[in-house]
This record gives C-alpha cells, sequence and structure tokens, in this order.
C-alpha cells in the first residue's frame, strides 16, 4: 500500500479533458520533476490548482492543469496529483508514461477506491456505491448510488452502533460495581433503549434488502397478434439488439428478452409470440410459455396494427392475457395510414400511434410507458453482496436475544448479546471484510477509479 499508483482515470478514447491520476507516498516527487515550467508539487499548499508545463522526453513539453492535494485531504488519503489534460489518446499515454519512468506504478482496477476504503475514507457501502454508479445505466441508478455514495445507511448504523455501546457501558459499569450499590440499575430505560436500536436496524435491514439485482427490473411484454409489429417495436426500442423479423404470422416462438431504458427508468422488455386461437402443438407451446412468464410483468404495451379493422375477438384475446396489469395501447403501422374505424371511442386508453419501422412516435410511446411502470422498490439495479445485509440481520437477531434476556438474573449473558450486536456494526461501519472478497469487489472497477 506504501508505492506510487498512477492511471488515466477518465474514459479511455478521444475526449475534450482527461485526467492522470497519481497518488502514492511518491506522488509529489514524481511530479516534481515532471514539471518543466510552473510551480513545483511539493511546494503547494493543498488543493492549489496551477496550470505547469509537464516534460514528456524527447523536449517535448504539455500545458497541463495540475490539481494538488495533500493527505490526508484526498480521495484516496494519500498524497495525490491529477493532471488535466486535452483528451487525446497518445498524450495521455505520454504522461501516464512519464509518471510510470518517475516511479509509479500502474494502478490495477479499482485501486484508488481500495486505498480510500482501507485508509477509512469511505465505508464499504460507498465502495458498492461508487461501483453501482459507474455500472449505473439510468437515473433511477444513478440516484440510489449517490444516496449510498453519502453513507446514509452506514451513518444511521453508526449511529445504532453508539446507542449500543451506552446500553452496553451501562450494564458493564453496574455488572462492574454490583457491590458497591453506586447507581441503580435502570434495567427499563436501557430495554427502552435497545428496542429503539432494534427499530433503527430493523428500517436499515430493509433499506439494504430492497438493493435488488438487475434482472429484477420491472417486465414490460408486448402483447399483440401474430404480425401487429411486435419484433419490429422491440428491435426500434432495444437498438443494437438484433432481433429477426418475419412476415409469417407466428414466427416469434421464443421469448426474446433485453434491458430497455424507459426515459430514465430501467425496464426489462420481453417479445412474446403473437397471441392468437391456435391448433398448432408448437404455438400453443410458446403460448403456454407466455402464460408462464406473465408473473415476472409488470406492465404492458398491447400492440395491433392499426392500418387494419379492429378485431374483436383478438382484443379480448390480449385482454384474457393482460389481466389487471397497466398497459398502453398502441396502433402500430401509422405509416399505412389509420384504418378508419379506429375511432377515439374504439381505443383503449391510455393510447399512441406509432409506426415501429419507422421509428415514430416512440417517444410519446415510451412516456406513456414510463408512467404507468410499477414503482421499483428502491431499484437501483446492481447488487454485490458485500455481507451488510448479513451483519445488520446478525445485530438483530442479536439484540432480540438481549430483549429476550434474563435481566434480573442473567444481566452477564444479556451483555454479551449486545455485545455481539455491536460487533456485528463493526463489520458494517469499518473496513473489516475478508481478503478475497475485497478482490472480488475490487477487480470489478474499471482502472482509474
Ligand atoms: P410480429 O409478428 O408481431 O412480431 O410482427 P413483425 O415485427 O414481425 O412485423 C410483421 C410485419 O409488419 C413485418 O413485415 C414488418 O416489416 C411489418 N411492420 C412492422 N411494423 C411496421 C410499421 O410500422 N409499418 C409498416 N408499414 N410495416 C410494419
Amino acid at each position: 500500500m506504501d508505492d506510487t499508483i498512477a492511471a488515466v482515470s477518465t474514459a479511455p478514447g478521444r475526449s475534450f479533458l482527461a485526467v492522470v491520476r497519481l497518488s502514492g507516498t511518491d506522488a509529489f516527487s514524481i511530479a516534481d520533476r515532471l514539471v518543466a515550467d510552473g510551480p513545483r508539487p511539493s511546494r503547494l499548499k493543498g488543493f492549489s490548482a496551477p496550470t505547469v508545463r509537464l516534460r514528456l522526453g524527447k523536449g517535448q513539453v504539455v500545458k497541463a492543469r495540475m490539481l494538488v492535494m495533500r493527505r490526508p485531504r484526498s480521495y484516496t488519503v494519500d498524497d495525490v496529483v491529477e493532471f488535466f489534460l486535452p483528451g487525446s489518446p497518445p498524450l495521455v499515454e505520454a504522461v501516464l508514461g512519464a509518471c510510470i519512468k518517475g516511479g509509479a506504478r500502474i494502478a490495477g482496477p479499482g485501486e484508488f477506491t481500495r486505498r480510500a476504503f482501507v485508509n477509512g475514507r469511505i465505508d464499504a457501502v460507498q465502495v458498492e456505491a461508487v461501483l453501482s454508479l459507474i455500472e449505473s445505466g439510468s437515473d433511477d441508478q444513478r440516484a440510489a448510488a449517490m444516496e449510498r455514495l453519502r453513507g446514509r445507511p452506514t451513518r444511521d448504523a453508526a449511529a445504532v452502533r453508539d446507542q449500543l455501546l451506552g446500553v452496553l457501558a451501562a450494564i458493564e459499569a453496574y455488572l462492574d460495581f454490583e457491590d458497591e450499590e453506586t447507581e441503580a440499575f435502570d434495567g427499563p430505560r436501557l430495554i427502552e433503549e435497545l428496542a429503539q436500536c432494534r427499530e433503527a436496524l430493523g428500517k436499515i435491514e430493509a433499506v439494504l434488502s430492497r438493493r435488488r439485482p438487475l434482472a429484477d427490473r420491472p417486465g414490460v411484454v408486448i402483447l399483440g397478434p401474430p404480425n401487429a409489429g411486435k419484433s419490429s417495436l422491440f428491435g426500434a426500442l432495444c437498438p443494437g439488439k438484433e432481433v429477426i423479423v418475419s412476415s409469417i404470422p407466428g414466427t416469434t416462438r421464443d421469448l426474446i428478452e433485453s434491458d430497455v431504458d424507459v426515459l430514465g427508468r430501467q425496464a426489462r422488455l420481453f417479445d412474446a409470440p403473437g397471441v392468437m386461437d391456435t391448433d398448432d402443438p408448437l404455438e400453443s407451446l410458446a403460448l403456454s410459455n407466455l402464460a408462464g412468464m406473465m408473473d415476472k410483468i409488470g406492465a404492458c404495451i398491447v400492440l395491433v396494427d392499426g392500418s387494419r379493422p379492429p378485431d374483436g375477438r383478438a382484443l379480448g384475446e390480449l385482454d384474457r392475457y393482460r389481466g389487471e396489469r397497466p398497459f398502453v395501447f398502441v396502433l402500430n403501422k401509422s405509416d399505412l395510414g389509420l384504418d378508419r374505424a379506429w375511432t377515439e371511442r374504439e381505443r383503449p386508453t391510455p393510447s399512441c400511434v406509432i409506426s415501429a419501422a419507422r421509428r415514430q412516435g416512440l417517444d410519446q410511446l415510451l412516456a406513456r410507458l414510463k408512467k404507468i411502470l410499477p414503482q421499483p422498490v428502491g431499484a437501483d439495479g446492481i447488487s454485490i453482496d458485500v455481507g451488510l445485509a448479513h451483519s445488520v440481520r446478525s445485530a438483530l437477531k442479536a439484540i432480540d436475544l438481549a430483549l429476550n434476556g434474563d435481566w434480573v438474573g442473567g444481566v452477564e449473558l444479556v451483555a454479551l448479546e449486545i455485545r455481539e450486536a455491536f460487533d456485528a456494526l463493526g463489520a458494517l461501519c469499518g473496513p473489516v471484510t475478508g481478503e478475497d472478497l475485497l478482490e472480488e469487489v475490487f477487480s470489478r472497477f474499471c482502472l482509474g477509479k
């Protein structure tokens, strides 16, 4: 942990601005030697940000903004120097190369964050949050990650831990001075405090277990008769995913699924087989698949070919599959002209008119869909089990045992349980986790973070 690490902290490729970050014991001396023209980082106060010229070797220099952070007031708690440069890959490589030549080592993925964690700058919940933030694919996920980064669950747990310590101290003082009868032992008050701890922990536990995996995003299915354009719409909403589109009715036999960004909300989109009465065994099989998966579905896009007149029987079938789920009714193929029978009155609401083939009306469809998507219970995407929920649960269990313990004859045992709860929370609030787990978590970071 004593050596000095360096990496490009911005995304690879050309960009307006790139950041090369240097962190560790020798960060200042390495940076000193790099500066050809300008103040030396080792002589600067923390948070100075002068413009300097950097020596790149072979007489080349480049102008950069240099941000100096002195330990412990930096992300990693080490001395840190950051160079802000134009984001030209060869230039950025050259500056990084000069840092390495100067004695720094290339940082592994997540190594800056790892140092921040080991040095106590951030806690395990925040490590997870940084990772979630990097991986977040939507506004929901980003907001939830930011909330965790600000340390809410950990702060709350630390408060509970402090309160537990107070209770524990009172009991132990009593046990130590039992014979001297110094202070009266106020059991009911301590039990009351412990019950408060229990309640607060219960809430934290709920927050932690609400962090659901990616697979748990609300499911949205495109329901429609064969040939309505379901596959075309699926393809239009999930660009980059190749989907087979066929004009032979009933060719979508398997369920195809993909993540979709519904104007900032993440959902899982399913393309289903065409809904129709059928005697074909393969079609029936596909439809029974559809019926089986409908419990994963939170909302439906009901899609019909708007260039054809309404078909009462098909609409009835669609209703049957949809059940009570919220839906958006969509008339497709607007480019062919809507059939006159689709008067406003004839359409279920909310509805919209699109052309999947021409990618028209999709934003309106997404806006309607967003309104009816079931509210996620703290949907923030990524969940890595760093054992946090587990520590809170063990603490809860210990507190329950303490609350139900013998407060008259067995206070020693009660104290033991409270200590157990206190220790369990220590794992949540401080940096104690298995080395393997750390490797696993930090290896998922990108370079430079
Ligand atoms: P699915 O059976 O519901 O999956 O429907 P497909 O997506 O396979 O589409 C059936 C046929 O309708 C294909 O020939 C598509 O090219 C065509 N189609 C789909 N959307 C549109 C549209 O918006 N306008 C027109 N004119 N044709 C479309």
